[in-house]
């Protein structure tokens, strides 16, 4: 089997193929033009993980912008995601405060990505 990826590793967007076995192991990986390329295709395909970005409310009114400071697996995404949608922030909260600790075990911290006003 093979598999087409887009590196989402930088701007250049690196097109690369992986060819898998049938217990999609990773046999071989092409066209990454570095090492952080063949990890990505590596992990894309095996263990697959995002960094989350988005909002949390503002207590009175309003949204802050959110992200995990560290990638969380797929899998987890929605797990997260209903569970930053349930986080309020105080106003006078500074950028880069940690919203919600060690998200479902995942060892990422959710913090605002700027300050709330
Ligand atoms: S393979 Fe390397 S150079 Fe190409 S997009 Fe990925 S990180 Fe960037």
């Amino acid at each position: 089997m093979t598999r087409e990826l887009t590196c989402i590793v930088c701007p250049k967007g690196c097109q690369i193929t992986v060819e898998l076995d049938e217990s999609k192991r990773v046999l071989s990986v092409n066209g990454h033009t570095c090492k952080r390329g063949e990890e990505y295709a590596n992990t894309e395909c095996t263990a697959p993980r995002r960094t989350i970005t988005t909002t949390v409310a503002v207590a009175g009114g309003g949204v802050v912008p959110v992200k995990t400071d560290k990638t969380v697996p797929k899998e987890l995404m929605l797990d997260c995601m209903t569970l930053i949608n349930r986080a309020r922030v105080d106003r006078g909260t500074p950028l880069g405060a940690v919203v919600i600790e060690n998200i479902l075990d995942t060892g990422a911290n959710v913090v605002t990505t700027k300050s709330v006003k």
